[in-house]
């Protein structure tokens, strides 16, 4: 990080450097084009016919001259313009009105006069002697036809403006003159110190020309500390430190300095290097940034592995269970099976005192007919033999359908699902126990309608209706009117079957336990407890349900509700 930090500000003290130089080259165009501006004025001036009148001995027409040249320096706006005779002594100028009017004063100590006289052109910077303000001498000669100068044009520019410019921004700008003398500067303190030795000679130098009038020379404090670079050295000056980078002017000798403020700088390279630096650290936090991503992607990739791994070891898990439960669920059927067959046998138990009676009557009145019959034949009365085998054929019959039912109900056969009509399962328990019923003395109203159809097994459905029908008859038993209604009918999707009978119903912990396995009320001997629960296995096996209510007229009624199915065998849906 240090390292970072380090090259970044070594990196923005170099452009500060560099920027640093530009603002010299900057400042250095603004000097020369103010004095560009005037360079053609006193050259122009020369040539002016008046300005060779008045020099050439005709002194008369000075005051209008000095008129003519007020109005060019405040056209031009330049400080002032004169002009001088061979001698060094004004006698014209711009300011002739004011009591700083140059006319009549002589300035031939000048430099530029000198200069003039000699090359044809002067030029000096200095301050005015009469009116005590700095400024710019620029001058040319004037000449006569034959070419022999007989004066000068002097024009006088006022470069302090600059100064102005230059005192907005941090650091300082000064220009120094070919003898180290700051003559212009932004800063106010350091105008007119020396940049040098404050030597004796140029004490003498100085008064000689007067160039600085009396301006007390003293040297600026300036104190070299570290050479920066080629172009730039860090110094001190008075309190503070700076950077200090200079370029010469195109003027003999002069030269223009910009010292930036190291506080300044350093603080701006400082922000700049923590900048720089910062922008390390925002690469390095979004390296870190990537990084920690792979890193949470691939967290992300292995829980996604662990969770699949999961949930194959559960469904394998699962599968394993359903195989079980299936494999329960065939044993929980079979027990079912040996338990309805077992019911059938407690059933068919019940029934066989009247089966055994049912069955004596006809094997009686055929063994009546039979011995009859012998008779008949012996008599040689084969009409009424025949009438009488006629009988015991009827009676055979009869028997034979008693011993089928019975069979039928009695077979232990697997389970078949399939169309069927509910109400030929009522008749054929009604059947079945027609025996019962008879003997018992009870009047079943049964009236089967046509066309209803459930899906289920027959066989089941049928031991259904036996188990109700046969405690209905075991409810009646000792009731004066023994009634027993059987009814079937569509409701809605549902066929709906209901076993009413006028026994006594139920009371209300009985009806809550009826369909439990094992639940009786009957005497030991008469009843499993199992016909019920059966029953409701069965039923809810077909997907209906079955409930028990006492009648409001005395009795119990109970319901039993299955899904109708349409003829063509499909479930009838809902909405159709
Ligand atoms: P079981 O007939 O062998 O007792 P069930 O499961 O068929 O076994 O009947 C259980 C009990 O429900 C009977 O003992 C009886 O108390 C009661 N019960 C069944 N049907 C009727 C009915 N129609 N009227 C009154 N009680 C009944």
């Amino acid at each position: 990080m240090a390292w970072v930090y380090q090259r970044a500000r070594i990196e923005a003290l170099d452009g500060a450097l560099v920027m640093g130089q530009q603002r010299l080259g900057l400042y250095a165009s603004t000097i020369r084009a103010a004095l560009d501006r005037f360079s053609y004025l006193p050259a122009t001036m020369a040539l002016d016919r008046e300005v060779i009148e008045v020099l050439g001995g005709h002194p008369s027409q000075a005051a209008a001259l000095s008129a003519k040249l007020e109005t060019i320096n405040a056209g031009a706006r330049s400080a002032s313009l004169y002009v001088m005779d061979r001698r060094g002594v004004t006698v014209a100028a711009s300011n002739w009105r004011t009591e700083t009017s140059y006319v009549g004063n002589d300035y031939s100590f000048r430099p530029y006069f000198t200069q003039v006289m000699t090359t044809g052109t002067g030029r000096f910077f200095g301050i005015g002697v009469t009116t005590k303000l700095p400024g710019y001498f620029l001058a040319s000669a004037v000449r006569t036809a034959s070419g022999e100068i007989i004066g000068s044009v002097v024009v006088k520019i006022d470069l302090e403006t600059l100064e102005e410019d230059w005192g907005g921004g941090d650091g300082a700008v000064m220009v120094t003159d070919e003898d180290g003398m700051v003559i212009l500067t932004s800063r106010p303190l350091w105008k007119y110190a020396v940049d040098g030795p404050v030597t004796t000679e140029l004490r003498r130098k100085l008064d000689a020309t007067q160039r600085y009038g009396a301006v007390p020379l003293r040297p600026l404090e300036r104190q070299a500390l570290l050479q920066l670079g080629e172009t730039a050295r860090l110094e001190q000056v008075g309190e503070s430190a700076f950077v200090a980078q200079s370029q010469a002017l195109d003027e003999e000798g002069w030269a223009i300095h910009y010292l930036a403020d190291w506080e300044v700088m350093e603080s701006n390279v400082r922000s700049t290097a923590a900048l720089a630096g910062l922008g390390w650290v925002a690469f390095i936090l979004l390296l870190l940034y990537l990084r920690q991503r792979r890193l949470v992607l691939k967290a992300k990739l292995d829980a996604k592995e662990t969770l699949e791994r999961l949930v194959a070891q559960r469904t394998e898990a699962l599968s394993a269970e359903i195989v079980e439960r299936q494999r329960t669920e065939r044993h929980l059927r079979e027990t079912q099976d040996e338990l309805i067959h077992a019911g059938k046998m407690a059933a068919l138990g019940q029934m066989s005192t009247a089966i055994a009676h049912e069955l004596n009557q006809p094997l009686a009145a055929i063994q009546t007919f039979v011995a009859s019959s012998r008779i008949f034949v012996e008599r040689g009365d084969a009409e009424t033999a025949g009438a009488n085998l006629t009988m015991i054929d009827d009676l055979c019959r009869r028997m034979a359908d008693i011993i089928r039912h019975l069979r039928v109900f009695a077979r232990k056969s697997p389970v078949a699902s399939q169309v069927m009509d509910p109400a030929a399962s009522v008749s054929r328990a009604v059947a079945l126990l027609a025996v019962r019923l008879r003997q018992a003395d009870v009047d079943l109203v049964w009236a089967p309608p046509q066309g209803l159809m459930v899906a289920g097994d027959p066989g089941r459905l049928d031991q259904v209706f036996v188990n109700l029908l046969a405690n209905a008859v075991d409810a009646v038993a000792q009731s004066p009117a023994r009634r027993i209604q059987v009814d079937a009918m569509a409701v809605g999707e549902d066929v709906v079957i209901t076993v009413a009978d006028s026994g006594p119903g139920l009371t209300s912990d009985v009806a809550d336990r009826v369909f439990e396995p094992f639940f009786t009320t009957k005497d030991v001997g008469e009843g499993l407890g199992l016909g019920l629960s059966l029953s409701y296995g069965i039923i809810r096996d077909m997907g209906g349900s079955i409930r028990v209510e006492n009648r409001s007229g005395g009795g119990a009624v109970f319901l039993i509700s299955l899904p109708a199915v349409g003829c063509e065998g499909l479930h009838v849906t809902h909405g159709k």
